[in-house]
């Protein structure tokens, strides 16, 4: 089966097919780097990062690039404000962002800065001047116009006939809402940063980069492009008027937007204090693999709640399918098959592999893992899995797993470098007292307690008390508790 994906484009679900042979290009809109990356932020990232996955599962060459935008008006203004070069000020937020993501396993892109590509960009510009799609205006900006191109308004459908012809706007980060024409390249203002190029001395606007750097890296057409839904309008609309305008070709095949998360059922604002950001989160002492299963848990076009209450059942979620593999390695099974499990286990993940195919459905694929979770822990319950049921059921878990990327537990040493950030940053008020006995108490991450308890099970089946023994001494002073349940061991924290 195929890949069915909305398409922004065209309004509707298609059959995805790539461009050229089996590989997929793919480019996304990367963060601004002029602050800590929010939950909001993430989402999007996170709904790019499965649709990544999916494809690769799928069997596809992904040639995924993410641009950082490191020289935008904000960015420009705070770094004159700080006192230091716009390379200074973005150093420190790309490289929190590169860490956000990588703790949120989120599988790293080919990135491409647009401090890096400057150059290409006054050249593209002038040959859109040239082209007749560019103009100059007196102090030496240069704009898109709009009227000019015929397409314009097609991906956010909106209609701009009878648009005034020449009207502009400067500011690319207040443009919003406005249907004019717009910055392509910025004379600079008194005491603000800028390049010397080809077409006097100035910065790029903002839309302009993503065209560059995506041609750059893609070619003039490529598969997919995707960001959050704000992207749309007018940032995408404008990536395509530039970038079609200068080639005369499709730019990209494939537009893919992931809808704005809600915090608590409102919009994520400052003002409102429901503003987190993904270090806010961690700081109370939530696990990125918790948050990285909420931001997943709805199918990407799909309103998310971030709620504190869904974080929860997140985590409880995590830690199920944790304890589920471990009950399939730790517990000892009687020998030979049982057909309806391995039946089960190959339904399962048709349907996880259905869900995904059908534009991404997250919510279907996870509720087909748990609902494998119960049926064969009513199985093993009764005692009907055998010995060669069990690699069929978590090959379904790692299937699963490729996916959603919450299973082998690195949240500790995560949790551990953000707790050192803030300490570093003077922040250190803000480490909560569940962060700090996360880091002070449970010396061991869920992975390494896991190796310790199959390894208790092996010392224990080959009679060696004391070693098995020992290591339930160890793992109690980490403040692991181990319970022998009838289904087997279960572990928790003190
Ligand atoms: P920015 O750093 O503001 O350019 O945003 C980086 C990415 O995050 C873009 O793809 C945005 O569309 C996306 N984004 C920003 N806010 C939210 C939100 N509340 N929910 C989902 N995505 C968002
Ligand atoms: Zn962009």
């Amino acid at each position: 089966m195929a890949l069915n994906l909305y398409n922004t484009l065209s309004g509707r679900v298609e059959e995805f097919q790539p461009l050229k042979n089996n590989e997929v290009r793919m480019y996304a809109c990367g963060p601004t780097v002029y602050d800590y990356g929010h939950i909001g932020n993430f989402r999007t990232f996170v709904a790019i990062d499965i649709l990544h996955r999916h494809l690769q599962q799928s069997g596809y060459q992904v040639r995924h690039v993410m641009n950082i935008t490191d020289v935008d008006d904000k960015i420009i203004r705070n770094s004159a404000r700080d006192g230091v070069s716009v390379q200074e000020y973005t150093a420190k937020y790309e490289k929190a962002f590169l860490e956000d993501a990588a703790a949120l396993n989120i599988e790293r892109p080919i990135l491409v800065r647009a401090t890096e590509h400057i150059l290409e960009m006054a050249e593209f510009v002038a040959e859109l001047e040239r082209k007749g799609f560019a103009y100059r205006t007196d102090d030496g900006s240069y704009y898109f116009r709009i009227a000019n191109f015929p397409g314009y308004g097609k991906l956010s459908k909106k209609d701009f006939a009878g648009m005034q012809d020449g009207a502009r706007v400067d500011v690319d980060d207040y443009e919003k809402d406005s249907a004019r024409d717009f910055a392509l390249w910025k004379a600079p203002k008194p005491g603000e940063a800028f390049w010397e190029s080809s077409i006097g001395p100035g910065r790029p606007g903002w839309h302009i980069e993503c065209s560059v750097m995506s041609m750059a890296e893609l070619g003039e057409t490529f598969d997919l492009h995707a960001g959050g839904e704000d992207l749309i309008f007018p940032h995408h609309e404008n990536e395509i008027a530039q970038s079609e305008a200068k080639t005369g070709k499709p730019f990209a095949h494939f537009w893919f937007h992931a809808r704005f998360l809600l915090v608590e059922g409102e919009k994520m604002s400052k003002s409102l204090g429901n503003f987190y950001t993904l270090r806010d989160l961690v700081l109370m002492g939530h696990k990125p693999s918790s948050i990285r299963f909420l931001l997943a848990a709805a199918p990407y076009r799909h309103q998310l709640n971030f709620t504190f209450d869904g974080l929860q059942q997140a985590a409880a979620s995590v830690t199920r399918l944790r304890n589920f593999r471990l009950r399939l390695t730790s517990s000892q099974f009687a020998e030979g098959t049982n057909p309806d499990v391995s039946e089960l286990a190959a339904e399962t993940l048709k349907r996880l592999q259905a869900g995904l195919d059908d534009d991404l459905n997250t919510a279907q694929a996870q509720g087909a893992i748990f609902d494998m979770i119960r049926s064969v822990n009513a199985l093993i319950d009764a005692g009907q899995v055998l010995r060669d049921d069990v690699p069929a059921l978590l090959a379904t878990l790692e299937r699963f797993d490729r996916i959603f990327s919450v299973l082998s537990d690195d949240d500790l040493p995560k949790m551990r470098s953000i707790a050192e950030w803030a300490k570093a940053e003077g922040r250190e008020q803000e480490i909560s007292e569940a962060l700090a006995l996360a880091v002070a108490a449970n010396q061991l991450s869920d992975a390494e307690v896991e190796n310790k308890i199959a390894e208790m099970g092996a010392a224990r089946r080959a009679r060696n008390f004391a070693a098995s023994d020992a290591l339930r001494a160890q793992l109690a002073t980490a403040g692991v508790v181990i319970e022998n349940t009838k289904d087997g061991i279960r572990w928790r924290r003190k």
